[in-house]
């Protein structure tokens, strides 16, 4: 029996996986809306424009680039819906874990004209609208960071059943993104959001660490490079360095957004791994309270939701 297998014994560590995967996805939120205002900005433009409060970037603001209301999100988390809906549309339809259903929900977040879309998304969902394929060919420009930014909601449906996490994470990441490092992000950074979500210690997440930079070498991040690209390298290496730098939900993701560069995306996925590690009920409020309160109920019923396919899976694989 797996880790998050074990949890399933008792009753009170039900309620604890439900607040690890709700502190997971409101986390990924929370680092979503507070990195966009410095997404594609230099640390050393960031400093400056935050010098009034000691050149740190640190509250729910809004702005940046895209000139967001404060607290709304942007592509991490609306695509991270997108597939939640996806596989949820797919329980419902008796079409469980449906690749073809995943594509669907993506051509339709890009038709409600998202604030933003990577080239490589749009590139993906182009493909599959004109000719329906569901993967693109190995592709040497597709090793950018947003197959990897969108693949929490396959987690949490997968918990407990490792072929299946693989499989359908790669399947939605191929969508838009085919490329070993792509794949390897998604997947590597999948085991550690699982390992968090059953409990792991300070101990078990460097353990869990090491064999993912074992097994792609590229994503070494010690001694950190600094850079926080939308290179799926780049990006790796940024939410290592932060999620093993702090165990407080809140330095760690401060820290992430304020190497700017592809800043939502990494704030995102430090958030992910932080809040999944404190839980839901230790997210700072002060953040929280912040985010789009449409985004948060959605994120809330997903979270719950994509959780029971996993425990309904575990509980008929028991049984049989
Ligand atoms: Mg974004
Ligand atoms: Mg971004």
């Amino acid at each position: 029996m797996t880790e998050v297998g074990t949890l399933l014994t008792s009753e009170g560590s039900v309620g604890t996986i439900f607040d690890r995967a709700l502190g997971a996805y409101l986390g990924l939120a929370i680092g979503d809306a507070l990195g966009a205002t410095v997404e594609f900005m230099t640390p050393r433009e960031i400093a400056h424009r935050f010098a009034a409060q000691g050149g740190v970037h640190r509250h729910i603001i809004g702005s940046g680039w895209l000139k967001l209301p404060p607290g709304q999100v942007t592509d991490d988390t609306t695509m991270s819906l997108a597939l939640g809906d996806a596989l949820l549309r797919g329980e419902r339809l008796g079409r469980r874990f449906d690749t073809q259903l995943i594509a669907e929900a993506y051509l339709a977040w890009w038709r409600g004209k998202p604030v933003d879309c990577g080239n490589t998304c749009r590139r993906g969902i182009q493909r599959f609208l004109r000719d329906g394929s569901l993967s693109g060919p190995p592709n040497e420009g597709d090793a950018g960071n947003g197959a990897l930014m969108r693949n929490l909601p396959a987690v949490l449906a997968t918990l407990g059943d490792d072929d299946t996490f693989e499989r359908v994470s790669l399947a939605q990441a191929r969508i838009t993104h085919h490329h070993p490092l792509s794949d390897a992000a998604v997947l590597g950074m999948g085991r550690l959001l699982r390992a968090l979500l059953a409990g792991a210690d300070g101990q078990a997440l460097a353990r869990h660490v090491a064999a993912l930079v074992d097994a792609q070498p590229a994503f070494r991040f010690q001694p950190y490079p600094g850079r926080a690209s939308g290179y799926v390298v780049d990006t790796v290496q940024t939410v290592l360095h932060c999620i093993l730098l702090h165990d407080d939900f809140e330095a760690a993701v401060t820290t992430a957004v304020n190497f700017g560069e592809d800043a939502d995306t990494s704030g995102a996925l430090v958030g992910m791994l932080a809040g999944a590690r404190c839980g839901a009920r230790a997210l700072p409020q002060r953040w929280l309270g912040r985010v789009n309160r449409e985004v948060v109920q959605r994120i809330t019923d997903q979270a719950s939701a994509l959780v029971a396919i996993a425990l309904e899976r575990q509980a008929v694989a028991t049984i049989n």
